[in-house]
């Protein structure tokens, strides 16, 4: 169904972002991969070019390095010839009591979860309304990843994470309002716990917030679904946001 399109995927290099693009270019889309391990994107793409028949291009970038980033979006437009769809995925950050956190996580993740979606989102957005106007598709897509954090009642020990999936929820939303006329179509996905390279290496969340028993947390394919799905509904229709979690997470 994504076929002649271009999708861009931040954080492409790991977890749902890998799942995501994987999932994109099996629907027929020239997947663009953008994150900072170079042999994590290699592997991918060589992984999708050869054994699944796909398209993917990888594209060496931080998200916090907004002119990297704009350079970098802008090479993924000439290269494949504009861009449908831009999914905000990469993140992460610290998970812990306020007492003990130290004032640069904080930063980090600030500048990570919002300024990365916001430097993604603003080099993307002249590419991604020409689409909507000129593809034959009739319509472009940006793709949030959230989380269920910034969804729900922030809850002890989430604090500044709770604070930048809000703040991309609520910036989402307006860019919803102001896009719509123009068929650019802004979708916010909220991932309760999946199992990544983020709830498993102990670096940002605690064990307890990352148990999930009986049938277990969601996988990254899980949220690649939630993905297609958005993105292949018809053009008339908007998902405008899906909170998707494991089915014993309370
Ligand atoms: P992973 O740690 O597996 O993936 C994070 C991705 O982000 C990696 O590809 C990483 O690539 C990339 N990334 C991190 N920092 C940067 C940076 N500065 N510039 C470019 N890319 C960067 O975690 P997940 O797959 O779990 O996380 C993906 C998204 O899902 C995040 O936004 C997270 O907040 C959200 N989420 C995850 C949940 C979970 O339970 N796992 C639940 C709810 C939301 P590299 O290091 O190569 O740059």
């Amino acid at each position: 169904m994504l076929k002649d399109t271009t999708a861009v995927v931040t954080g492409a290099s790991s977890g749902i972002g890998a799942a995501v693009a994987r999932a994109l270019a099996a629907e027929g889309a020239t997947v663009a991969l953008l994150a900072r391990r170079r042999d994590k994107l290699a592997e991918l793409a060589g992984a999708i070019n050869t054994r699944d028949g796909g398209r993917a291009r990888m594209y060496e970038a931080d998200v916090t390095h907004a002119d990297a980033v704009r350079d970098t979006i802008d090479a993924v437009a000439r290269d494949c010839g504009g861009i449908d769809i831009l999914v905000n995925n990469a993140g992460g950050g610290s998970w812990g009591p306020a007492v003990t956190a130290e004032l640069a996580d904080w930063h980090s993740t600030v500048e990570l979860n919002v300024n990365g979606v916001l430097n993604a989102t603003h080099a993307a957005l002249p590419h991604l309304t020409r689409a909507a106007a000129t593809h034959g598709r009739g319509v472009a897509d940006i793709v949030t990843i959230s989380s269920v954090a910034g969804r729900r009642v922030p809850s002890a020990n989430s604090n500044v994470y709770s604070a930048t999936k809000h703040a991309v929820g609520a910036f989402s939303e307006a860019l919803r309002q102001e896009l719509a006329e123009q068929h650019v179509r802004a979708g916010l996905v909220e991932p309760g716990i999946v199992a990544t390279e983020l709830t498993t290496s102990g670096h940002a969340y605690t064990p307890e917030a990352t148990s999930v028993a009986g049938y277990g947390p969601l996988q990254p394919d899980d949220i690649a679904a939630t993905v297609v799905f958005m993105v292949t509904r018809p053009r008339h229709v908007a998902l405008n946001e899906l909170l998707v979690r494991p089915t014993e997470q309370t």
